[in-house]
């Protein structure tokens, strides 16, 4: 598309826009008594205005039936998360019995490496991307530290090329094969939080495959933001969480993947728990694990129904937008049209104020653009929160911008070229 930077344009793609009316679905911070730019969506995403009533619906069957909560009513807590499985499942590419929603992202990620890092002697490594977020690299150190090895052995840290910031496929193929014998799992992102590539999460899982590795994804920045295809790209496992694009509040519900040809496999170890157990059995309180088939059977505990009926009325919004594909059709012109911006301003400058390093390729990226500021970024940075945009940042000089297509104008992105545009005119 011809972006232009004007007003009038970024109205008319917003009067164009078939899913405007998902903006009206959630509530939008205030900045001086007016709606802010929140560009933040990588980070926190939007509180849904259905999600209070979500969460008081449970808290009146709570007062009305107590205990009988479980099994009664047309809610029983016991299958409430059955009800959410259909949409992730869509986000995600997932058949419902290759999901189950439970705990917290790190802790998902640890019980998923219980059962797909299992090294010996000779396949002990683990490969990742370098600068991974730092919750993945300590629970994969203390993972591999567990197993008694030592991460500066054990890990595998794929850096970018000299002078680049982003990795290259044919080098983490290359990586995979070169350390074939030693390989015991390749475990990475779906989109890096730092640099928001996201990677070919088919070719890895393939490489990984060829030299008989499994194959497990971090879906935290990807979930909710790019079309997946978990199932049939023949990802191992994967985990995510809910509070980020999905919207499902602070320290939100997460999930896990666990592809359907693993539910046989009864090598993989399991941290169990009784809400794993079969479901049939699970209230005889008997002796013995018997897990419940599909990925149900990695549960572990009793589901905390209110942090589900938050992410219940979160998923609620992605049934209204007609589907990943269609928010992603509106990313695709969301974000290209905030980069048009910024190179606007280089262009006008002179010279490269902003370096968005994060790739240009739409395949390779979802919402988010990372921009590292030559000069002057902490304050490039405080200019814009003054005028209203929260965006976020990260030292020592990145700024981290995600318009989301379900409640991002394109008037929030125009308006947040020309404070940067202003803010490039003060600072340098
Ligand atoms: C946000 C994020 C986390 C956070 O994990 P929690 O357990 O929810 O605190 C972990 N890993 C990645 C890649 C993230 O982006």
């Amino acid at each position: 598309m011809n972006f232009q930077n004007t007003p009038e344009f970024a109205q008319q793609l917003d009067d164009q826009d078939s899913l405007k009316h998902l903006r009206d679905e959630f509530i939008i911070p205030q900045h001086r008594g007016k709606d802010a730019i929140y560009l933040c969506g990588n980070s926190l995403g939007l509180q849904p205005k259905a999600a209070a009533d979500s969460i008081a619906a449970q808290m009146q069957n709570w007062a009305s039936k107590g205990v009988e909560g479980w099994f009664d009513g047309g809610d029983p807590w016991l299958a409430y998360q059955q009800q959410l499985k259909g949409t992730l499942g869509g986000l995600l590419g997932a058949g419902e019995k290759e999901i189950t929603i439970m705990n917290s992202l790190t802790v998902n990620l640890h019980l998923l490496m219980v059962s797909f890092y299992q090294p010996n002697n000779k396949r002990y490594k683990i490969l990742m991307e370098a600068g991974a977020f730092p919750s993945d690299q300590y629970a994969i150190e203390s993972q591999v530290r567990f197993h008694g090895f030592e991460p500066d052995d054990a890990i595998i840290e794929i850096f970018p090329r000299e002078g680049e910031y982003t990795l290259r496929t044919e080098d983490i193929i290359k990586t995979i094969n070169d350390n074939a014998s030693e390989l015991a799992l390749v475990l990475f992102a779906g989109i890096n939080y730092y640099t928001g590539q996201f990677f070919d999460m088919p070719a890895i899982t393939k490489a990984a495959h060829a030299v008989g590795v499994y194959a497990g994804f971090d879906l935290a920045h990807a979930a909710g933001n790019v079309p997946l295809q978990l199932h049939n790209w023949d990802v191992d496992f994967a985990c995510w969480c809910s509070y980020k694009y999905m919207n499902s509040g602070p320290g939100g519900i997460s999930g896990i993947f666990v592809h359907e040809k693993h539910f046989g496999n009864n090598k993989l170890n399991r941290f169990a728990g009784w809400w794993g157990n079969n479901k049939a059995t699970q209230f005889k309180m008997a002796k013995g694990f018997d897990p419940e088939p599909g990925a149900d059977g990695w549960q572990v505990s009793t589901a905390p129904i209110l942090l589900m009926a938050a992410h219940k009325a979160a998923l609620g919004v992605f049934g209204k937008s007609a589907g990943i594909d269609r928010l992603r059709e509106k990313s695709l012109l969301l974000t290209p049209y905030l980069e048009f911006l910024i190179n606007g301003i280089n262009e006008r400058k002179g010279g490269e104020l902003f370096r968005i390093i994060t790739p240009a390729e739409a395949s390779a990226r979802g919402c988010q653009l990372s921009i590292i500021c030559k000069q002057n970024g902490k304050a490039m940075f405080n200019y814009l929160s003054e005028h209203g945009v929260i965006g976020d940042w990260r030292e020592p000089d990145v700024i981290r911008l995600s318009p989301v297509p379900l409640y991002n104008t394109f008037m929030d992105v125009y308006r947040t070229g020309k404070l940067l545009s202003e803010a490039a005119d003060q600072l340098f």
